[in-house]
């Protein structure tokens, strides 16, 4: 096994996470038991742990699924035992060995982030594991990436290297020598400047990346690709001649869509914690996903939910209406997670006002909770209708405590983690939006849940709730048939999004926000099994993406052809790149796989097909392609339609 530490000079926040199990010196068991704003905000896995939003960048970025023990925590290993450092280094070097992408076998290199900044007291411990441990593995199999900050003085517009050097000099004190220094800055690093840090730094210029600001995050890897970061990392491990090239196509793809979006999805993000944007990264990131589905730019207005209530009207009515302004003006409204009675009522404003103005809505976990107690409130004439949560003594206690465990001890109530969720009505949006799946795994982070004891009234007067747990005791899903697209989740869907996998319910938001939705919803000629695997291009990018991985899409867009072959959409039809895609996707179908083969050389692992250029590497096909293709297709949609039996 190879290793990469990842380490931080300066200052926080300069995105080591995006760029590649992660330590945090916190002294916590987990990122849950810290308020938002000591701790930004918590990301949940698979098997419930709580761990550093950072977790959630290697996942997104890297489409793997990690678990609690691939953060440690400071507070993990003093309770465990007394030898701290070695406690660290055998639970890296066990971590290290379960595999996370879903291959067999453990990976070739691990990825170490040491949380916090060089300096801090509380990564000591840490940081003398990893100098014991880096000689341990020996040179070769050890490599340290420190991320740091060359800020410009605006008086004169100079990169100063200064704050870099000490950073650098302090690891170097505490027995790290820095294999390769990644600097943050504003714009590219000069040539002098690379040389000066690498004179000061004992770092060589080829191992000095310079990672300035870009205009999204996408554009990163191909950064670093251009740097040759990759070799420079490959050099130190001794990979070089093993490791592919990385493969950054799709990202570069991604990257240009992204800079190209021009017309906006606003969508009112009415929460709390709304001056801190990383309380709310994950949802943020499974918006940008599906905006980006959608071919749309996504633009956040963050709506302090305290600013929508009656208190603020009295004492600061500007602000009252600015945010009122805010949520009017918006395409479509969130109600994020929470906990806690402050700015309660704004959220139900808020979801009162898109219920009742047909605005496209989305509650997640304490968001459903506050549409379900609106509703009971406006609809069902409820006035105290409430959460035990904020009421303990309501009589109408529409949500409740409802743990899977103990009642009495606190810390084990929260119900997290990955929980499954059958849909109980066919043909609603969400189950639509999923892909007609009977069932979805999602992650959760709760304790209350809507008072099963209600939820026949509240059926009777309109709600439905259309994804329950297997007891059906749980609600999971709410709609409401009667709005354009008026969803509630008890899960927190936003935890597996990828930017090429948007999670169903946001693609439904942000597809009802920008008018889309019917497309998207519309059936794709199930009657005939032929048709039924056809996606035709058309002016509107429209994807559906399914739980179960499948996905179809209609779009010109060459991204999405890509995203579709690997998801296993049969046939697609692109106006724009007809041929192309038609004989790449039909050989696929047909799993000709020596031609497919010649296909994959050509085009590595991606398949754009935005240019003519390419598209000529089909041709010599062609001929062969028009003869033999009829006759094929019928026959394999005749062994389909008896595959499948529909
Ligand atoms: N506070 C609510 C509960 O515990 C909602 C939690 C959340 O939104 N994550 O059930």
């Amino acid at each position: 096994m190879k290793y990469v530490l990842v380490t931080g000079g300066v200052v926080s926040g300069l995105g080591r996470g995006s760029q590649q199990a992660a330590l945090d010196p916190y002294l916590n068991t987990d990122a849950g038991t810290m308020s938002p704003f000591e701790h930004g905000e918590v990301f949940v896995l698979d098997d419930g742990g709580e761990v550093d939003l950072d977790l959630g960048n290697y996942e997104r970025f890297l489409d793997i699924k990690l678990t609690r023990d691939n953060n440690i925590t400071t507070g993990k290993i003093y309770q465990v035992v007394p030898h701290i450092t070695d406690a660290i280094q055998e639970w890296i070097e066990r971590v290290a060995m379960v595999p996370v992408d879903g291959m067999e076998g453990p990976a070739d290199v691990c990825v170490i982030e040491l949380g916090g900044t060089i300096g801090d007291i509380e990564s000591m411990p840490f940081i003398e594991a990893l100098v014991q441990f880096s000689c341990r593995v020996g040179p070769g199999n050890f490599c340290i990436v420190h991320v740091s900050l060359v800020p410009v003085l605006n008086v004169v517009g100079e990169q100063k290297t200064k704050p870099t050097q000490h950073s650098v000099r302090e690891l170097r004190g505490l027995g790290l020598t820095p294999d390769v220094l990644v600097c943050r800055s504003t714009s590219p690093l000069g040539e002098n400047v690379k040389q000066k840090l690498s004179q000061f730094c004992h770092v060589q210029t080829t191992n000095i990346v310079s990672l300035y600001d870009v205009p999204n995050t996408w554009h990163i890897p191909c950064l670093l690709k251009d740097q040759k970061a990759h070799d420079a990392i490959l050099r130190v491990l001794n990979l070089q001649g093993i490791a592919r090239e990385p493969m950054v196509d799709e990202w570069t793809s991604m990257a240009k869509i992204c800079d190209g979006l021009r017309d906006p999805v606003r969508i009112a993000m009415v929460g709390k914690y709304t001056g801190l944007s990383d309380s709310y990264l994950s949802v943020l990131k499974a918006l940008l996903h599906a905006s980006f589905a959608c071919h749309r730019k996504l633009v956040v207005d963050w709506v302090p939910s305290v600013d929508l209530e009656d208190n603020t009207k009295k004492a600061s009515p500007d602000v009252y209406e600015a945010a009122w302004n805010l949520l009017k003006g918006a395409n479509g409204v969130l109600v994020p997670g929470g906990f806690g009675d402050r700015g309660i009522q704004g959220k139900i404003l808020a979801a009162k006002y898109a219920r009742e103005n047909d605005v496209p809505f989305l509650g997640i976990c304490l968001g459903m909770q506050i549409a379900v107690i609106e509703f009971a409130r406006d609809v069902m004439n409820l006035q105290d209708a409430n959460s035990t949560e904020f009421d303990c003594d309501t009589k109408n206690p529409l949500v409740i405590l409802m743990p899977e465990g103990s009642k009495t001890h606190m810390g084990g109530t929260m119900r997290l983690g990955l929980r499954r969720t059958y849909f109980h009505v066919k043909g609603c949006k969400s189950a639509k939006l999923y892909g007609n799946v009977k069932y979805v795994d999602e992650r959760h982070r709760h304790r209350y849940e809507v008072n099963p004891d209600f939820v026949p009234k509240l059926e009777r007067s309109g709600l439905a709730f259309v994804g329950k747990d297997e007891s059906g005791r749980r609600m999971e899903i709410l709609e409401l048939p009667s709005h354009p697209y008026y969803v509630g989740v008890q899960f927190h869907p936003e935890f597996k999004s990828r930017p090429t996998k948007p999670s169903a319910v946001f693609l439904g938001l942000i597809a009802a926000s920008c008018g889309q939705l019917d497309a998207l919803l519309k059936p794709q000629g199930r009657e005939n099994p032929f048709a039924a695997k056809v996606a035709t291009s058309i002016s509107l990018a429209v994807t559906k993406v399914y739980q179960n991985g499948h996905m179809t899409c209609m779009t010109n867009a060459s991204y999405y052809l890509r995203t579709t072959m690997a998801c296993k959409l049969d046939i697609l039809v692109l106006s724009t790149t007809t041929v192309r895609a038609f004989c790449f996707i039909v050989l696929q179908e047909l799993q000709w796989k020596s031609l497919l083969w010649d296909f994959n050389k050509e085009w590595p692992a991606h398949f754009v097909c935005s240019k003519w250029s390419r598209a000529c590497n089909v041709v010599p096909l062609l001929p062969f392609l028009l003869l033999c293709l009829p006759p094929l297709i019928v026959v394999k949609s005749f062994w389909s339609f008896g595959r499948s039996g529909s």
